[in-house]
């Protein structure tokens, strides 16, 4: 098992009794999008006495979401996503710190802010952060733990409802060998509405998935398996031998795999020519300059 932390770094915890390891002053610092996964996620880390979290997302808080968003109200409806989350943290009263950064990480100013995170959880549902978020776990080796929900149905029934909690660091396959996302559906979702719909009924693209699942159970269990992960690569309670660098849940069969790939010697994960550039202790904080950003934004195989 790979801990996320090569070196020293260890959670600076809001509870002296709370510590998942023994030493330093680190901080980790999440990013989340605050829905359905993101909102779940932000609870258990409060609650395990995380010392800082940073929270990103430039929506704003729509009523009809109250079903899967934890901390969120009918009321609530209208407010920027990041304040509602970082009020319900500071409501806590574990002491832990809240950044609250009201941009999407597809603008530069939210993606330079990545920089200072020691681990990013990712809670979107969108292929563009997640190619962004694959180039700073490559390139300015920030470990990421990248999670999604999809529910199947045919005809308006339900017939598989999987989650995935994906982990990404140097050496391991990367979302897109893995096929969890490709520069092909990047495109498709940075298509003009009207563009897109034409690319559909000809068949270039495919439709968009619909936002994440409105079903908190489902959501609320991958979002858990995803801080699992996080303290297994911290503390190592899983085994030594529980080496996977993902987990896949089958819940509609109660069922979880989780394997291993290596990364494929044709992908961006092995060729890159600036993998890790700038080392651990200081790429987090000062290796996101114009020329890196611009490459961050044009993932290629
Ligand atoms: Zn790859």
């Amino acid at each position: 098992m790979r801990s996320l932390f090569p070196n020293s770094l260890t959670v600076r915890c809001a509870r002296s009794d709370l510590r998942f390891s023994g030493s330093s002053a680190g901080y980790t610092w999440a990013w989340l999008a605050p829905a359905g996964t993101g909102s779940a996620v932000i609870q258990q880390l409060v609650r395990l006495g995380i010392g800082t979290i940073s929270v990103f997302d430039g929506d704003r808080f729509a009523g009809s979401n109250v079903n899967r968003v934890y901390g969120s109200t009918v009321f609530d409806a209208g407010r920027a996503k990041v304040v509602l989350q970082s009020q319900q943290v500071h409501g806590i009263g574990l002491g832990t710190d809240v950044r609250a950064i009201p941009r999407h990480i597809t603008e530069e100013s939210a993606a330079r802010e990545l920089r200072s995170c020691d681990v990013v959880f990712g809670c979107t549902d969108k292929a563009l952060p997640r190619g962004i978020l694959v180039r700073l776990a490559l390139h300015y080796l920030v470990p990421v733990i990248d999670m999604g929900v999809t529910i199947e149905s045919e005809e308006g029934t339900i017939c598989g409802i999987y989650g995935r909690v994906t982990t990404l660091m140097l050496g391991e396959a990367c979302l897109f060998c893995r096929g969890r996302t490709s520069p092909d559906r990047i495109r498709e979702e940075s298509l003009p509405v009207e563009q897109r719909e034409r690319e559909v009924a000809e068949g270039y693209a495919k439709e968009l998935a619909t936002n994440e699942p409105a079903v908190i159970m489902f959501t609320t269990m991958v979002a858990a398996q995803a801080v699992s992960e996080l303290l297994h690569r911290l503390t190592g309670f899983m085994g030594a031998d529980r080496e996977s660098s993902e987990v896949l849940l089958f819940l509609h069969e109660s069922r979880i795999r989780t394997n291993r790939t290596p990364p494929n010697p044709d992908c961006q994960c092995l060729r890159a020519r600036s993998l890790g550039e700038g080392g651990h202790q200081e790429l987090s904080r000062t290796h996101l300059g114009t020329a890196s950003y611009s490459v961050m934004f044009r993932p290629t195989r």
